[in-house]
């Protein structure tokens, strides 16, 4: 097994190639839970505080006890400290309801794994996209709490079946559109376009996950000589736009260099976005 370090929340290393749940853990029984994944760089958990306030809020959408945010700082520290700073990591924060039948016991821990090849690969060639019909309207999240909009939770094998179903067909990542015709977002990644100088993002009211990386990018973005605008979006607006990036905690600013098979030109301001993503997420604690 690669190299990996796990913590628990009470700041316990454990073995990250031993068994840690339990058969009946709420995670793997429901998907019942939330988690974060951010990106660890020269011995720092980048823009961890914009997680865990991401991780506070999902966690209350689903009605999950409260977790005090300098225990996970606590817990993150001793694993990052592990981890050492001579290479990046994907470090994940996972909080699950814990047992069936147990009470108050929650699951919660810090793993950090080496960073996966396409992740290296989507940075620095870019990744082509496919949209995906992600089956409702733009307007949902607003009468439908239950459906947890705008929560990580642990329940991703639908995002997880779009990878798969993209690279079947040839592409790297998707892209979701609403049943409206609106672009939503990546099964990873916030979608983020280019016109002129203006940088352009689907509004979150759209039942899209807020992306740390995005908005890290969206406070930095007048200091590169951007405007940042949360705005509807649809397909056209992709393909007519001057660039398209997926960006995410760990990918970073990964641009789309060709959506549904047609070619995405690269534009002259790409370096500075890339430039403008990497020191976000640098700064932004
Ligand atoms: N949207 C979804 C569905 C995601 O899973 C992610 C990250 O994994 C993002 C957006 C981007 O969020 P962040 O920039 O916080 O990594």
């Amino acid at each position: 097994m690669a190299e990996q370090v796990l913590v628990t929340l009470d700041c316990e290393l454990l073995d990250a190639d031993e068994p840690l749940l339990h058969a009946d853990d709420m995670a793997a029984l429901r998907g019942d839970g939330v988690f974060e994944t951010l990106l660890v760089r020269r011995g720092k958990a980048l823009n961890l505080e914009a997680h865990l306030a991401r991780l506070a809020h999902s966690a209350e959408l689903l009605d999950l006890p409260e977790t005090a945010p300098s225990d996970w700082r606590d817990a993150v520290a001793m694993a990052v400290q592990r981890w050492g700073d001579r290479r990046e990591g994907a470090l994940r924060l996972v909080y699950s309801r814990g047992r069936e039948n147990a009470g108050s016991a929650i699951t919660a821990y810090v793993l950090v794994s080496p960073l996966n090849q396409r992740v290296h690969q989507a940075r620095s060639s870019g990744v082509t996209v496919i949209t995906l019909e992600r089956g409702y309207a733009s307007d949902l999240k607003e009468f439908a709490p239950w459906l947890l909009l705008g929560a990580k939770t642990l329940s991703y094998a639908v995002n997880m079946a779009a990878i798969r179903y993209a690279l079947r067909n040839g592409a790297d990542d998707a892209v979701f559109v609403s049943s409206d015709g609106y672009v939503l977002e990546g099964p990873r990644s916030t979608v983020m376009i280019l016109r002129g100088r203006e940088l352009l993002t689907p509004p979150l009211d759209y039942g899209v996950l807020p992306g740390t990386t995005q908005q890290a990018v969206f406070a930095m973005a007048e200091e590169y000589g951007f405007t940042a605008t949360y705005a509807p979006l649809t397909v056209v607006d992709l393909i007519n736009a001057d660039g398209a990036w997926l960006v995410s905690s760990v990918a970073l600013g990964a641009r789309i260099t060709s959506l549904n098979g047609i070619r995405m030109p690269e534009p002259a301001a790409a370096v500075e976005v890339a430039r403008l993503v990497d020191r976000a997420v640098e700064k932004a604690d």
